[in-house]
């Protein structure tokens, strides 16, 4: 008989939450209304804002998917740090 080795799974998730109250701002869905000339509503669908241009140039506050301005886009404000857990938001 041989040593018995047992090999307990080391589970030492010695993890230090150095949080870093880092927030970051997100342009979610375009909310532009292209139909409010005629009394309607109708978005262009577009989900998320993409920068058309590099941060600090004017191209970068234009969507690249939809061409509306960033404010058109839903603000929202998210922590950088975040683990995977889906954030459910009302
Ligand atoms: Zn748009």
């Amino acid at each position: 008989m041989g040593p018995q080795q047992d090999r307990k799974s080391s589970m030492a998730n010695g993890t230090v939450s150095s949080r870093k109250e880092t927030k970051v701002v997100q342009y979610r869905e375009c909310q532009r209304n292209h139909a409010a000339a005629i009394g309607g509503y109708a978005v262009d669908g577009c989900r998320e804002f993409m920068a058309s241009g590099a941060e600090g140039t004017a191209a970068a506050l234009m969507c690249a998917a939809c061409a509306c301005h960033r404010s058109f886009h839903r603000r929202e404000q998210v922590e950088a740090d975040y683990d995977c857990s889906s954030t459910t938001s009302s």
